[in-house]
């Protein structure tokens, strides 16, 4: 087995490859991926088959995610020792090597085992063969547990397997082990992994895919693509890759950017003929918030409550901004961490005194070894000579705090006081503010803008978004970056962090300067 560098640039080389592949490109056949995706929505199937340029290309992020999912099953391989791996497309070929794989009873396992049966083609993560001459089919997730859809996923290969003349006895999910802590050396595969059994549920699905495989293969088939109306079926089990496409002639007020709208609601007002939440009469029943949005639509006048004054309070005088940039991957770098914990690498904080001075500082580890307790370190020297609130915005770096408060005990009781002088913005802005720009979302990204027209987030280099500075951080801690790259890619990072406490810094002034025009009703 190579070193985690190898590994993961091959596995990183592997998804890229994957996006490239049959599964990704307009072609008339279906494919494990393609069912799910038809499962989810025929539209997606057809566009994925048929005018697969449409799609939003993955971010470096997503391409993270598709990297660390091809790393977790090639790790698993050495549940299997003696496994033989199947050669990448072209897939006739693999099917052929597949086969002549099977026929040799001297083989334990074969990886990324290659059939089609009824114009259905999969490749299956680890076949494993038993002494009696069946077979045990496993899917391979980087996941902590087992989700509705691997049980999909399992079931559309168990009817390929069996349809192409496979003796399938037992279908297993290997999953990640949640429990599971890293120790001071390599990491332990067979304690990493656990398995799930899951032939009573795939049985169960078998003769809904047996239908689905039918649908489908009907939908790729047609000329056009199905009428389907985006809603929040686009977002489960994946965000799909056509949401811009099938969106972007929507109007800014279309009813699925109402704020906690449930999937159940969405459809109601949908069948009640409304698209536009101008649109949505006083009669019909909404929440205080999504009544508040839809009136602000209406008139066009941002919504202040009378009660932002005395929720700013805690902003009067001096005050900080926090922002924390963390990575959770489903491997674990370091030891004593478990699979998906979360590993703040970064902070910046901005300081506003009395007079409106404002002064920056960042922290950014080196990315060669864990970096929670220096992160720690560095913030409580700059935060522990001050009393100033401390302002956030979500209840992320709270969260991360009480959690390193647990882990490293000599530190719990400066961390803990940082803790406490918090004071999350997000909910002072749902609660009190509302303006029509916001779009129905109250993310930072959207407020400060809308409300401090001058900022914007233009100009951020590589990173532009928190699971792209994990992503960047990750592959610094993994030294998958070339070193002549590195000291940008850290200044990205430096950058976007920095960004965001300036953003709320600034979206605090504007409140400020809200309340200061006076009653509810401004423009
Ligand atoms: S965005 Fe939604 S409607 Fe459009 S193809 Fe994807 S899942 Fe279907």
């Amino acid at each position: 087995m190579g070193g985690p560098c190898e590994a993961r640039a091959a596995a990183q080389s592997r998804a890229l490859r994957l996006l490239e592949c049959p599964a990704h490109v307009p072609q008339p056949h279906l494919s494990k991926a393609r069912i799910l995706a038809g499962r989810q929505c025929p539209k997606r199937l057809w566009l994925q088959c048929n005018e697969h340029s449409l799609a939003t290309p993955p971010d470096a992020a997503q391409l993270a995610i598709f990297a660390m999912g091809s790393e977790v099953g090639e790790r698993a391989r050495a549940l299997f020792p003696g496994g033989v791996l199947v050669p990448e497309p072209p897939h006739a070929h693999a099917v052929r090597r597949t086969r002549e794989l099977l026929a040799d009873a001297r083989i334990a396992a074969i990886f990324e085992a290659a059939f089609e049966y009824r114009g259905v083609r999969i490749r299956v993560d680890v076949l494993e063969r038993f002494a009696d001459g069946r077979f045990g089919l496993r899917e391979v997730k980087a996941s902590k547990r087992l989700r509705n859809e691997h049980i999909y996923d399992l079931a559309v290969q168990h009817f390929v397997l069996t349809g192409a003349g496979v003796d399938v006895a037992s279908t297993q999910l290997i999953h990640v082990n949640g429990d599971y802590v890293r120790g001071e050396n390599e990491i332990d595969w067979t304690e990493f992994f656990a398995r799930i059994d899951c032939d009573a549920e795939v049985q169960q699905r078998l003769p809904e895919v047996r239908a689905l495989v039918a649908t489908m293969s009907t939908v790729v088939s047609e000329a056009d693509s199905p009428s389907v109306e985006p809603g929040p079926h686009c977002k489960r089990p994946h965000c799909c890759e056509f949401w811009d496409h099938c969106t972007g002639a929507k109007p800014k007020d279309w009813i699925y950017w109402l704020p906690r709208l449930t999937p159940k609601r969405y459809r109601q007002l949908r069948e009640s003929g409304y698209t536009r939440i101008g649109e949505i009469p006083d009669h019909v029943s909404l929440t205080a918030i999504q009544t508040r949005v839809r009136d602000v639509v209406r008139s066009g006048r941002t919504f202040i409550s009378d009660g932002l004054f005395d929720a700013l309070r805690p902003f009067e005088g001096a005050f900080w901004s926090l922002d924390f940039e963390a990575m959770n991957p489903a491997i674990p770098l370091y030891a004593g961490v478990r699979a998906f914990d979360m590993i703040p690498f970064q902070w910046s904080l901005h300081h506003r005194d009395g007079r409106g001075n404002v002064e920056h500082m960042e922290f950014l580890a080196a990315g060669d070894a864990d970096p929670r307790r220096v992160a720690c370190e560095s913030l409580i020297a700059r935060l522990a000579p001050s009393s100033d609130p401390i302002a956030v915005y979500s209840g992320f770096e709270g969260r991360q705090l009480g959690i390193l408060a647990a882990t490293f005990g000599d530190l719990a009781v400066p961390l803990r006081a940082i803790a406490r002088r918090l004071v999350d913005v997000l909910p002072i802005v749902s609660k009190h503010v509302y303006h029509e720009a916001f779009g129905g979302s109250f993310s930072i990204k959207n407020v400060t803008p809308a409300l401090v027209p001058t900022f914007g987030y233009s100009g951020l280099g590589e990173v532009q978004q928190g699971s792209g500075a994990s992503a960047a951080f990750q592959r610094i801690a993994r030294g998958e970056v070339q070193p002549e790259s590195i000291a940008k890619l850290r200044a990205d990072l430096l950058a976007y962090c920095a960004n965001d406490t300036l953003a709320l810094i600034e979206l605090i002034q504007a409140l400020r300067e809200l309340v200061s025009l006076g009653a509810a009703g401004a423009d």
